[in-house]
């Protein structure tokens, strides 16, 4: 019963949280996405290489309703012509590449290249190749896995023979989340996509969701925003299906900057309070905050992220205010490097999380003012580590920043948690030499 949603009409999860607090720990958006994205980058990198070492040959040959072939470097026509690749699948249905192509014999190998739309570098897998009796081949390729909504891919074959590589006509597929009848509304920069509520829901969704992409990037320096889309559901479990397998709880809305896909949960009878502006602005802000510090070496520190998203979208409030005082007066405050990464996953300490990230924030614009905390943030696009922005911004690394956060808590630094020297035990007889000098 954490999301706020589930809360609405019924008592609070906590006596004590504020109903702003309620609001803003149901749509702590993870980035679980953002994560698999990186892993899925690495993947992608290791995968380019391939794909480089093998383009010597001509890139792409048309296939048969394209014209001419291409030739090889011989100058000879390629010995194998590829027709125009299909796929198939949805979020609920097997997603399956597939091409025919015309050979004299079997090639190699054959290859998928997938890429997420706009991406620069391509996923290699191997297809399976069989042959028809009417002589032609298929190559197929069997996607494993859970794959987001509106991921949209492009993809080609690629033939590996003995006088080089070929490769076919680009096709393009998008993951549609198949559940529902979606509705779409466009927008500057933002679509929308609903299927519960009336017209004017989307129109204000759309209307806040413009306010927040502008107000963002015009807050970090981003000049041009690529576009958004935003999926709206109307219940957590239906968000939890979006989400797939090993889905952590307590999540309102998520971010996936490498789909540029946002989506949240508004249910029907939340469409018109404030919590449509707060999910929304929440989200967006992540996109533009993405934007403004990709690089492929080093991200920052997830409060810096989340904080600031909750302090655009509802700033620091009562509940987490109060959330952070009382875990500084018991001394279960968790240092700021503690919430770099992964956020804590039992309720009480992933809300702690986000009441300590605003509040970072927030004592980090109060010491040294707005202009700073966008340097800081902007200065990440570089590429440097968290002690080379921290210093560059403030004159002091991270671990000082963590503490003067904590001093101004009234919190001591708490003794980690984890792996401690262990105490020392009997000396085996044998290792003793009578030597005071070497003994230990
Ligand atoms: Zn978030």
């Amino acid at each position: 019963m954490s999301d706020r949603s589930r809360n609405r009409g019924g008592a609070p999860a906590r006596p004590t949280s504020a109903r702003r607090t309620t609001s803003s720990t149901a749509m702590r958006a993870v980035f679980l996405l953002v994560v698999v994205a990186l892993v899925l980058g690495l993947m992608m990198s290791a995968t380019q290489v391939r794909a480089q070492g093998a383009t010597t040959a001509p890139s792409t040959t048309p296939g048969p309703s394209a014209g001419a072939p291409a030739e090889t470097p011989a100058g000879r026509p390629p010995e194998v012509i590829f027709d125009s690749p299909s796929a198939t699948g949805s979020l609920t249905t097997p997603i399956v590449f597939t091409t025919t192509f015309q050979a004299p014999e079997e090639p190699i190998r054959v290859e998928l290249l997938t890429r997420l739309a706009g991406g620069t570098s391509d996923l290699v897998r191997e297809a399976a190749v069989s042959r028809e009796p009417s002589g032609a081949w298929t190559a197929t390729v069997s996607q494993v896995g859970f794959t987001p909504p509106n991921t949209r891919y492009e993809y080609r074959f690629r033939a590996v023979t003995p006088d080089g590589p070929v490769t076919g006509p680009t096709g393009e597929l998008r993951i549609v989340d198949d559940r529902f009848d979606w509705r779409t509304l466009e927008g500057d920069g933002i679509t929308l996509h609903w299927y519960a509520g009336d017209d004017a829901f989307a129109a204000r969704a759309l209307r806040i969701g413009e306010d927040a992409i502008r107000n963002a990037a015009e807050l970090l320096g981003v000049q041009e925003v690529a576009p958004v889309d935003f999926l709206v559901y109307d219940s957590p479990e239906a968000l939890y299906g979006a989400m797939g397998p090993g889905t952590r709880e307590h999540v309102g809305g998520q971010a996936n900057s490498a789909t540029r896909t946002l989506i949240g949960t508004i249910r029907t009878s939340d469409v018109a309070s404030d919590w449509v502006d707060t999910l929304v602005t929440h989200e967006l802000t992540h996109i533009v905050f993405s934007d403004a510090t990709d690089n492929p070496y080093h991200q920052p520190p997830r409060w810096l992220n989340e904080g600031l998203a909750v302090y655009l979208s509802e700033g620091y409030g009562v509940g987490d205010r109060a959330q952070v005082a009382g875990a500084a007066a018991n001394g279960t405050l968790i240092p700021l490097s503690g919430i770099a990464g992964l956020f804590p996953t039992t309720y009480e300490r992933f809300s702690l999380a986000y009441a300590e990230s605003v509040s970072a924030v927030d004592f980090f614009i109060d010491r040294y003012g707005r202009d700073t905390l966008v340097r800081l943030i902007t200065s990440y696009h570089d590429g440097v580590t968290d002690d080379e922005a921290f210093l560059a911004a403030t004159g002091q690394d991270a671990d000082a920043f963590d503490d003067a956060w904590l001093e101004a808590q009234g919190a001591q630094r708490p003794r980690p948690y984890g792996p401690q020297p262990a105490p020392p035990g009997p000396i085996p007889s044998d290792w003793v030499t009578g030597d005071p000098a070497v003994a230990p």
